[in-house]
């Protein structure tokens, strides 16, 4: 029951759905069947965005606000446990209304602060890097479920900038739950809503090539990021499974495609794992890869997790590689990593309160 029904939940013999599933065009449409005059509906879209509860819709009149909880959840998480790292990042565990684990994170910026949310519950992805995918997937979010983590964080974070950037690399692939996420992109930037540019959201993907320039037909126009982390087939097929369904010419290929309809530089993501994917001949084989492509290329030492013994490539030499791409022409640079004393890489939080138990 539980997977199939997504944002619903069994309560009795009624279904609960969230009311931040809604765009504004289908809420507008729940007011007026409920009987209530449609000016409501931009009122409660106020409510769902300040994730206010049923009780703090005091403009709402009692019997109407009834109605609505008859069939619609005012929260789609509530918190379960939160670790806070000494850079100020902070990674949230959230329960879902249907008892579902999520992780999502507060990124702390001058520039204006960001969050970093899930779109599934695990990940059947399987790289054999990343902690999400350590128990394999669950289900898909919806886009409701995944905006309310945005929505969550902004009303913890109002007094101290809010959140202006989003970025999907959180647990779960989000072009394997396209139409949610899709809808969730629409959600985000709506003038009814949250209101985050596009220009402001960022989709991460191990990369499944008709769905990334389908992404570019659909009018997304944020920054995409490829999950490379290695330069051939060979290697990727080491360490990510969807390796052995596309090639990293098909995806370059992808790429390529998605800038000429968007005209927005892509981003290359590349763990370095030392003595694996950081010798001398990944920098030769990334430059042939990527020569053509209009991208910028992100250096992230890997991040230890509990399940895997791959090792970091040294800050020292992921500097050296970062600057043998750039002297070829490439765009690179080495992230710096943030809330690593807070459970860093993706699924750990989650699967380290599971563990416990
Ligand atoms: N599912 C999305 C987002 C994943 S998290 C995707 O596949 O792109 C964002 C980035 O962190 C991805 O590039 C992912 O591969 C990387 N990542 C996952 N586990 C990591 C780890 N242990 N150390 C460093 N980066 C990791």
């Amino acid at each position: 029951m539980r997977r199939i029904l997504h944002s619903q939940i069994q309560k009795g013999e009624q279904l609960i759905k969230l009311l931040a599933d809604l765009d504004m065009s289908e809420l507008t449409d729940v007011v007026i069947s409920l009987g209530e005059p449609k000016y409501r509906a931009k009122q409660i879209m106020r409510h769902i965005v300040a994730y206010d509860s049923y009780d703090e819709y005091t403009d709402i009149p009692k019997a109407m606000i009834e109605k609505l909880r008859e069939s619609y959840a005012d929260k789609a998480l509530v918190e379960k446990t939160r670790a806070i790292s000494s850079d100020g990042a902070v990674r949230y565990l959230f329960e879902t209304v249907h008892g579902d684990l999520i992780e999502a994170v507060f990124l702390p910026h001058n520039y204006g602060n960001s969050v970093c949310v899930s779109c599934q519950v695990g990940c059947g992805m399987g790289c054999v890097f990343c902690a999400s995918g350590y128990y394999g997937l669950q289900r898909n979010l919806s886009a409701g479920e995944i905006l309310s983590q945005v929505l969550f964080i902004a009303r913890e974070h109002k007094a101290n900038g809010g959140v202006k950037k989003v970025v999907m690399m959180g647990s779960g692939s989000p072009l394997a739950n396209y139409d949610n996420t899709l809808k969730f992109t629409k959600l985000l930037t709506s003038d009814n809503g949250i209101n985050i540019g596009m220009r402001q959201l960022s989709i991460s993907t191990c990369g499944i090539p008709d769905k990334i320039e389908r992404l570019a037909k659909d009018g997304f126009s944020g920054t995409l990021s490829l999950s490379l982390h290695a330069p051939t087939d060979d290697k990727r097929k080491k360490i990510m499974r969807i390796a052995e369904r596309y090639s990293v010419k098909e995806l370059v290929s992808a790429l390529k495609k998605f800038f000429d309809e968007t005209k927005r530089r892509v981003v290359i993501e590349y763990i370095l794992i030392s003595g694996f994917n950081d010798t001398d001949g990944d920098i030769s084989a990334i430059k042939s890869l990527l020569g053509g492509l209009c991208c910028h290329i992100n250096l992230i030492p890997l991040n230890p997790t509990d399940h895997c013994d791959l090792k970091p490539t040294s800050r020292k030499r992921a500097y050296e590689f970062c600057n043998k791409l750039t002297s070829m022409g490439l765009s690179a640079t080495v992230r710096r990593s943030m809330g690593s004393d807070a459970a860093g890489a993706c699924g750990q939080l989650k699967n380290r309160t599971i563990e416990q138990k």
